[in-house]
């Protein structure tokens, strides 16, 4: 698999991730750049961000814009991801964010999460079809002494969040919602819902081009150059230069790509199965309520629902590298993770397996930035938390280009990302984290 640490680009000619969501469903073809072009704002990367981004300054601002996707839209995490669709960005709980920012700005930075929910809610009911379900979404305590901290939270989110999140005992979670797998409490996000995340996607990018934006397919940047006030970028047989460059690369965006982001992510991969569909014995045995999505609460967490044709979709940790990332391992691990979870499901057959690169921030939190010296604007680091969130991130990036002034006063576009300090450690970091939680879970901690 491409790899954003070591490629110089990623590759041009694979069309669609290698995802479950892609089977049997055709797409709309972006033709290539050619030539040399001009445009007034550039977008690099096809995924949410980039194409909300865009939606939103053709739609709302009237401003011409080209977006450049190395393969087609949604190749990278907007094809691949669960399709949990959830509040929430980053890794930081409603208390850290509490004890970092204060309550007010906590409180907007949720109700930011809230709306997320609801442009993606807005474009669905606009008519892209993406298979929303209706199940909502359960956090599962992993380990009894987590489940207070759990109810603590549900119960601050509803008494000063405005979400109706509920608390769970052990006996409501395996009588409503999840009987197969042990429980010891949790808490459950009723406006929560799955989709077909490669759906969305296409559906985002339908809207854009219809709205006059122009998509380039199977087109890499190479290179990105400022020359006279202006931004140049290449691929390797066309060019094209633009006043504004807007980068949405997220996990996918290399190394050398752009001096602005250089360091100040960390792709990490994350991978899913899915199962062959279960049997009305199976999904008897599995027991999980209608269109349910369920996550735990460990560092390395596993992620799982039940598709709309009964397929059980489970997520979690994948390789360190892009050449490991198909290993066969990494699937068997996984397979591993889903009967240690349902272990009547020891005989079930994988369907499919594949990866994808999420966007790491060094502390926890996504930035939606604009250096305003240079004209370019990034948003990045969702932290694999970025279905909902990069959608709003991309309208919110259309406003900071066209009307900063009207942008809620939210720590999100206040600073750059930061950069990782000793970024050559970041993967042999990696690697002794995966060890020690491995080593936790063997010995059941
Ligand atoms: C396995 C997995 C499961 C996940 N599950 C969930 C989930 O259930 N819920 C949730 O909220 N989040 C989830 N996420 C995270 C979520 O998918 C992402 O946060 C979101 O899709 C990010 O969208 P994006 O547009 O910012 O980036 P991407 O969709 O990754 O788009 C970036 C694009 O940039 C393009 N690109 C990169 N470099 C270049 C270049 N040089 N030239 C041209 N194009 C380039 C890439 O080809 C890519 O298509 C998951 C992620 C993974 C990998």
């Amino acid at each position: 698999m491409y790899d954003p640490l070591v490629d110089k680009a990623p590759p041009s000619d694979q069309n669609q991730p290698d995802s479950f969501w892609v089977s049997g469903k055709s797409a709309d073809a972006y033709s290539p750049l050619s030539g040399s072009h001009k445009t007034d704002v550039v977008i690099i990367g096809g995924g949410y961000t980039g194409l909300s981004c865009a939606l939103s300054l053709a739609e709302q601002y009237g401003i011409e814009c080209t977006v450049i996707e190395a393969n087609q839209p949604g190749w990278g995490c907007s094809g691949r991801n669960g399709g949990f669709v959830l509040p929430g960005t980053g890794r930081l709980s409603v208390k850290q964010m509490r004890e970092r920012w204060g309550k007010p700005v906590s409180q907007a930075i949720y109700a930011e999460y809230l709306e997320s929910i609801d442009s993606v809610n807005q474009l669905i009911d606009e008519g892209i079809d993406c298979e929303r379900g209706a199940g909502g979404y359960l956090k599962l305590a992993h380990k009894p002494s987590l489940v207070k901290g759990l109810h603590e939270q549900a119960q601050e989110l509803a008494a000063d969040y405005g979400d109706s999140i509920l608390s769970l005992s052990e006996h409501d979670i395996t009588t409503k919602y999840l009987s197969g797998t042990k429980a010891y409490g949790g808490i459950y996000y009723p406006n929560a819902f799955g989709i077909n995340p490669w759906l969305l996607c296409q559906g985002i990018a339908k809207k854009a081009a219809s709205a006059g934006v122009n998509i380039v397919g199977n087109s890499a940047i190479l290179d990105c150059q400022r020359v006279n006030q202006k931004h140049v970028l290449r691929t390797e047989t066309a060019s094209i230069t633009a006043n504004t460059l807007i980068v949405t690369t997220n996990g996918y965006g290399q190394r050398h790509l752009h001096d602005g982001l250089k360091d100040r992510t960390f792709p990490v991969i994350s991978s899913i199965i899915v199962t062959e569909p279960l049997t009305p014995q199976q999904l008897n045995d599995v027991g999980m309520s209608i269109g349910l999505m369920v996550m735990d609460t460990r560092p390395l967490k596993y992620y799982y629902r039940i598709l709309p044709d009964n397929r059980l979709l489970f997520g979690g940790r994948g390789a360190i590298e892009g050449k490991q990332a198909s290993h066969a391992k990494y699937r068997d691990a996984l397979k591993n993770g889903l009967v240690a979870t349902f272990p009547s499901l020891h005989n079930i057959k994988i369907s499919a397996f594949w990866s994808g690169w999420v966007s790491v921030s060094f502390d926890d939190y996504p930035r939606v930035y604009h250096d305003k010296a240079t004209k370019t604007l990034y948003s990045g680091g969702y932290c694999g938390a970025g279905l909902a969130f990069s959608i709003q991130a991309g309208k919110r990036l259309a406003q900071m280009h066209c009307a900063p002034e009207k942008l809620p006063d939210l720590p999100f576009w206040q600073s750059p990302l930061q950069k990782f300090p000793l970024a050559f450690a970041r993967r042999p970091a990696l690697k002794t984290f995966y060890a020690w939680e491995a080593f936790k879970r063997h010995v059941g901690l």
